[in-house]
């Protein structure tokens, strides 16, 4: 059934066209970006080894060519495959920034000029800040070890007295620490931001379909939950409608007060929510008023739907006892005939008010031919199709 009982029982799906769990959202946010990051970097590498190899070639240690172009022209089919695998498992690659990260590296160790090896060394910051955007903490602690390793080693091989050299290692080491850690934590409340932003629009969501007090659908989750049986096409259209009435609930307030009388109308809720079956939809559509739409079902079992939710109610045996008064309307039994849940709430309104003016406590059902003027299937008028009145 696409109610709940009692605020905070659980809620099965909808009956039809349930809407699936989405995919969180910071997972596909940082996919799509991971994979303009990789398509960026990966011809950047290309050309920044071609580039190396044709304009600065007596940069490179001899015999060290093949390597670095061999890294660049692998960039792109290695960059191809990290976001074929991520479309198909739907994580970042890690393994794709470690090879960046070790091609850049390699690239770097070929540098014979020292000041070019200097600024080229900072690339190395590439791979760790993919780790970071797109990646585990693990992972980006990874590629973040490997970079600063890496960095430190080049960077100490420039020649150089001891103190330059220290101090150019602690350069390397605080750039790549200080902006890898730093992107991390944002990414990292960015990502938290954006989970409870989707935490509270599900919940304004769920508040807008249901009524806060019981948990029940409101009219608006009843009219979606209908519209969602409908175009699920599994045959879920309403067949008749019951419309409860608390017997004397004006006495409850005014005797108990007005929380005693919210927690009847929980208490309510949840007997009729139990008492349903799981292809009713349970709603509370006024103060003290709850329609119960069967779907799915014989129209004579709508009468008996009626006459079940009623003796529920008495024997729930709660404190203080309450009664209750029903309509029952049921569709046309001629196949083809629309049957709208405005027009079956509105018979069962009549219904109700048959129910109670006779003694209240009771169940009033349509007799056989009786047709009403509310009831334009029947009397020949043009019927608007389901679902029926909007929340
Ligand atoms: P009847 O048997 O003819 O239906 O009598 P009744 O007293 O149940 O009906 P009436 O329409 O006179 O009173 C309904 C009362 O329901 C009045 C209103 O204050 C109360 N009510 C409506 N919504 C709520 C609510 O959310 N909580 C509480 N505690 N009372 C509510
Ligand atoms: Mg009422
Ligand atoms: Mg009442």
């Amino acid at each position: 059934m696409v109610t709940v009982g009692p605020r905070g029982a659980g809620r099965a799906p909808a009956p039809a066209g349930g809407r699936a769990v989405p995919a969180p959202a910071p997972d596909l946010a940082s996919l799509r970006a991971s994979e303009v990051f990789t398509v960026l970097c990966a011809p950047g590498l290309l050309l920044l080894a071609v580039a190396v190899v044709v304009l600065v070639p007596e940069f490179l240690h001899p015999g060290t060519t093949g390597v670095v172009l061999g890294g660049g022209v692998l960039a792109p089919p290695v960059a191809a495959f990290a976001i074929l695998r991520q479309r198909r498992t739907g994580r970042a690659q890690g393994w794709w920034s470690v090879w960046a990260t070790g091609v850049l590296s390699v690239l770097t160790l070929t540098i014979d000029d020292s000041a070019f090896r200097q600024t080229a060394v900072m690339a190395l910051v590439v791979g760790p800040l993919y780790a970071a955007m797109f990646t585990s903490t693990r992972s980006m602690l990874g590629h973040l070890a490997l970079a600063v390793a890496a960095g430190s080693a080049l960077v100490a091989g420039i020649p150089g007295d001891g103190e330059e050299r220290a101090m150019r290692v602690l350069a390397v080491q605080m750039v790549l620490v200080l902006s890898v850690v730093g992107l991390f934590v944002l990414r990292r409340r960015l990502d938290t931001a954006v989970a409870l932003l989707t935490l509270a629009r599900d919940r304004a969501d769920d508040l807008a379909g249901h009524d806060p007090l019981t948990g029940l659908l409101n009219r608006r989750g009843l009219r979606l939950a209908l519209e969602a049986a409908a175009a699920g096409g599994r045959g879920l259209g309403p067949t008749g409608a019951v419309l409860l009435d608390v017997d004397h609930f004006k006495t409850v307030n005014d005797t108990l007060g007005h929380d005693a009388g919210d927690a009847v109308l929980i208490r309510i809720a949840a007997v009729l929510a139990a008492t349903a079956r799981p292809t009713d939809l349970v709603a509370r559509i006024g103060g003290e008023e709850f329609l119960v739409v069967a779907t799915a079902t014989e129209p004579g079992d709508v009468a008996r739907l009626g006459e079940r939710l009623r003796a529920a109610v008495v024997a729930d045996g709660g404190r203080p006892p309450v009664t209750v008064s029903a309509g029952v309307a049921s569709c046309p039994p001629e196949p083809g005939v629309p049957c709208l849940v405005d027009e079956l709430q509105s018979r069962a309104d009549r219904l109700l008010y048959r129910a109670k003016s006779t003694g209240r406590n009771r169940v009033c059902v349509e007799e056989p031919g009786e047709v009403t003027p509310a009831d334009p299937a029947r009397a020949g008028a043009p019927a608007p199709r389901l679902p029926g009145r909007s929340g």
